[in-house]
This record gives C-alpha cells, structure tokens and sequence, in this order.
C-alpha cells in the first residue's frame, strides 16, 4: 500500500490482520483502506494528582478517537498499569467495527490510564478521573466522544465523568456518558445487556444449525457481568449450563448447575469455587468438555492452540473481548466449529449503551421491557447480517463481521467524500 504508515505495535497489528483479510475480499478502494486503518484522533495528557500521602503524581492518559465516520466516537475507560496507546488505539478500532456490525450510528474509542486503582483509595481515584475528564474536555461530548466503563472503571466512575463534564459546561449533561447509575441517566437492562446479546446470539446460531437450545449443553469460562448473565439467560430458554469456572476454580454438573442458587453462591464467595452444587472442576477441563456450547466470558487469549485441538464444542461464543488467538481461530473454523466473533457476540453491551445515550438526549425513560424488545431487535438482525454475509463470501463469522463493518463505514466515507 502507498502513504506513510505510522508505527504499529502487537495488539493494533493484529487489528489490522483482520481487518486487511476482509478488506481484500471487499476489493475495498485503497484510499478507504488507508483511512479506515488511520486512527482520526490520539490523545494523550498527564494527569497530575495529590496524592493521600501530601504527593504529587502524574498519570498519563490516553483517548483516542479511531473514526467518527458514523457518530460520535463510543468505548470505554480502562486503568490498569499496563495500558499503551497501541492498546488503546486497537481497541477503539475494534469499536468503531462493533459499533458498525450492531448498526447503530456510532463511530470506535477508547481511553485509558497508566495506573493501578488497586493501591489507589475513593478520593485519589475521583481526583484522577476528574483531572482526566478536565484534560480531554473538549474533544468528549454527546456529540463528540462519549466513554463508559471498562476494566476496572465502574458507574461510579461515571458519574464522576459526567459531573466533571456538566461542571465545565455549566449544565447538568447526562449524555456525555453512558453506564451511568440508573438515577443519574443511566438505562434500565444496561448491566445485563452484554450476557442478553450472548443468549439471543446463542440461541439463533442453535436455530441456524438445527440445534434444539432446550437441553443443549453450555460451559461458561468466567462468571461475571458477562458471564453469569449468559448462564442465566441460557437457562431460562431451557439450556443445561453444566460447567462454570471463574479466577478461581469451576464446577461441573452433568445433569445441569442450578445457575440461580450459583449466583446466590457467587456473591458471598466471590467465586463459584467449591459451589455444593457440583464437582471441581479446572479452567483447562472446562475447554475440553464433550458440550454443545462453549463461552470464553472472562479475559482475552484463553482459546489458544495448546487447548483449541481439545475443544469439543460445536458453537464457540465470544463472549469476552479477543478470547480466541488468530491460529486457534483458524484452526477452530477449519474443524467446523461455529465461532460467534466478539464484535458481534457482545454487541448487545454497546447497544443498550445507545438506548441509554438515545434516552439521556430524548429526555424520556424507558420501561425495561422495551429496552429488552429492542435490544433482542439489534442483536437477531446483527446476527442475521453477519450469518448472510458469511454464506455469500463462504467465509467464516469473524471476516464477515469485518466485512458487515467495513461496508458500512467504508460506504458512508465514499458518500461524504473528501473534505479541504
Ligand atoms: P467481570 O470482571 O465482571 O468478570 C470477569 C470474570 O472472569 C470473573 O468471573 C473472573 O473471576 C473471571 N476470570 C478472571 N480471570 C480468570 C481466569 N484466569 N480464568 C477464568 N476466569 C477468570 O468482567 P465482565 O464485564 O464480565 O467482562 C468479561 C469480558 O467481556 C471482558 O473481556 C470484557 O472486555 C468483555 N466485555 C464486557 C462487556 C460488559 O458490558 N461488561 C461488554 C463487552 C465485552
């Protein structure tokens, strides 16, 4: 390709993999392709904060905006002491595509700061997060940027974003970001949407292969936001979740775990380890289990080729971010295993996001039962695009994500053309 590259680190690399796999077999016009793989935006600042001690620190940030093509840039906030720009930059990438595949009119962000909230307290986090926001304040906003939680950044960050934010603009702006608390502007259903969107995924990729969801049998690594609300829902249209594991251990049940007293179990323990329920099982068991369905739901690089060749699974559903390594993948597609790609698997998070943003600039609430009925809209017909997609190019789910995304934000670039 012609023009000037920038340097590209490991993770924005493996972005680009993908992204140029699916690109080729669009034939896409190489100017698009050049935009499409040029972050729009990167910021980055230093944060000086007081620390408890009477210190003074500085925390860099980073906010990059990756394309704005279809809306304001979405994604969310990270802290964590490993935090790189190259991170970030592919993450907001792999936004601006999830925003694209579950079409809703959003471009791709992500932010992020050099710091580890573990040895942090309530006040040093608030003082950093306010700073942050005041550092990045006038490229964020309803129309602009508008960020949410990611690891290790809550509703309570938040609401600090958003406070920070209306103080500088003078007015009460809820818009500005979304995963707030539900009193605060926040959406009804937004916490379980990411697990909602893995259940109506799940059970329309059990419809396309003639798999009967009632008694199909799930294993879920990870049971969190995304991974107790999978069970969860699983179970409620009837599928036998018979193996769960978590940072700590897992457990298996052939007859099928009671999900419901699991959860009850989970918050007192903190785990789902040594749960009565059923007996203990490892992470590394769980991924070779003789199941109809399994979910990575808990951090990225778990599906690697040392227990990809083990998977027995017949739908593999990402319902973590980037859980499968690319030759896994590969290997996992070329053995038929169904792989519903990250971008679209836990889609249904972003999407309630936008409710929430829609309802914050609406200025009117909705009831959780239309929150549920649009998501579960958003999601069959993401899904349906994707599924189609694959059967015209004969290629497996992740290309047609990629290429459901490049589409779009590649068609609506071709119909604004070129500005100056
Ligand atoms: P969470 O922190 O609520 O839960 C993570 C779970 O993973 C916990 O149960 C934890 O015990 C488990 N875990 C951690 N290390 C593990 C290990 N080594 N082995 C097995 N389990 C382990 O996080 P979450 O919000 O559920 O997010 C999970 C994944 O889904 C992440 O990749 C996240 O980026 C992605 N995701 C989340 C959302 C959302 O709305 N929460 C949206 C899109 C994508």
């Amino acid at each position: 390709m012609m023009g000037a590259m920038a340097e590209h680190g490991p993770i924005f690399s493996a972005m680009l993999e993908a992204f140029d796999d699916a690109a080729r077999l669009l034939s896409l016009d190489p100017g698009i392709w050049r935009i499409l793989t040029h972050p729009k935006r990167q910021i980055i600042v230093s944060c000086p904060v007081q620390m408890d001690n009477g210190e003074i620190e500085v925390f860099t940030g980073y906010r990059v905006q990756y394309n704005i093509t279809l809306g304001p840039a979405k994604g969310g906030i990270r802290y964590h002491p490993d935090v790189t720009l190259d991170e970030v930059t592919a993450l907001a990438a792999w936004m601006t595509w999830k925003c694209a595949v579950a079409h809703i009119p959003f471009g791709g962000g992500k932010g992020g700061i050099v710091c580890d909230p573990t040895r942090m307290s309530k006040r040093e986090l608030e003082a950093l997060t306010r700073r942050y926001v005041s550092e990045i304040i006038d490229a964020i906003g309803p129309e602009k940027d508008v960020p949410a939680p990611d690891v290790n950044t809550d509703a309570q960050i938040m609401a600090w974003v958003m406070d920070t934010y209306s103080m500088h603009v003078g007015h009460t702006e809820t818009a500005v970001v979304t995963g707030k608390p539900v009193e605060m502007g926040g959406s009804l259903g937004r916490r379980e949407a990411t697990g909602r969107g893995v259940m109506i995924v799940t059970r329309e990729a059990a419809k396309h292969l003639g798999l009967d969801i009632k008694g199909a049998t799930v294993a879920v690594q990870g049971f969190g936001n995304v991974g107790s609300v999978s069970a969860d829902l699983l179970a409620g249209i009837g599928a036998k979740i018979v193996a769960v594991s978590d940072w700590k251990g897992g457990v298996y049940n052939a007859s099928g775990l009671d999900v419901a007293a699991m959860l009850e179990y989970a918050k007192t323990h903190k785990s789902v380890d040594g749960f009565p329920g059923g007996e203990a099982l490892s992470n590394e068991q769980l991924f070779g289990l003789d199941v109809d369905v399994l979910i990575p739901a808990a951090l990225e690089n778990q599906v690697t080729m040392d227990n990809a060749p083990s998977i027995k699974a017949r739908i593999l559903v990402e319902g973590a971010n980037g859980p499968t390594t690319p030759d896994a993948h590969q290997h996992l597609h070329q053995r038929g295993v169904f792989v519903i790609p990250d971008i679209l698997a836990n889609a249904g998070g972003v999407t309630t996001s936008y409710f929430e943003w829609v309802q914050d600039r609406y200025g009117y609430f909705w009831e959780l039962g239309e929150v549920n009925t649009r998501l579960e809209q958003k999601m069959v017909e993401a899904f349906d695009d994707v599924l189609q997609t694959s059967i015209k190019y004969s290629v497996d789910l992740r290309t047609a994500a990629y290429i459901v995304a490049i589409s779009r934000v590649g068609n609506v670039t071709r119909m604004r053309g070129m500005y100056a």
